[in-house]
């Protein structure tokens, strides 16, 4: 009974269980479908979904198992359709990532941590928030090459 339609096909009416089981609901059944696999540098596998990761080593055994650990990408105000999740995509996101907070440092040396870009249309936003935010973006990439690609 892997498959989500099954659940909602068979799960959905009261009493599914021929007891007094409640429906299965369509939302439950979207954030326990949810799952990512991760391959391992050890030749296995994590599995990752909610705040949950399980990792199997090469022969399938269960070797580590992690509750409430969030995905360091969630909870970021990024959005999730941006995630890098393979290991070409996470080094690119830190290469991008690298250089966006040496162009931030690179114009805070130049001009000063309270100046921002007079251009029009800019956001105003000074050299000391551009400079966090982008620390904040690197930083994340690193914790996702270090978590998932080393
Ligand atoms: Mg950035």
């Amino acid at each position: 009974m892997n498959d989500p339609r099954v659940f909602l096909t068979t799960c959905a009416t009261p009493g599914w269980d021929s007891y007094e089981a409640e429906p299965v609901t369509a939302a439950a059944v979207r954030a326990a479908s949810g799952v990512q696999f991760v391959p391992t540098v050890r030749g296995g596998v994590q599995a990752e979904w909610a705040d949950v990761e399980v990792e199997f080593d090469a022969e399938g055994r269960v070797v580590d198992v992690v509750v409430d650990r969030p995905r360091p990408w969630a909870g970021k105000d990024k959005n999730p359709a941006y995630e890098p999740t393979s290991d070409e995509a996470r080094l690119s996101y830190l290469v991008e990532e690298a250089g966006e907070m040496l162009a931030a440092a690179g114009k805070t040396l130049r001009y000063g941590l309270a100046s921002y870009n007079p251009e029009p249309g800019s956001s105003g936003e000074t050299n000391a928030a551009w400079l966090t935010r982008e620390l904040a973006d690197l930083k994340l990439a690193i914790e996702l090459v270090e978590r998932y690609t080393l």
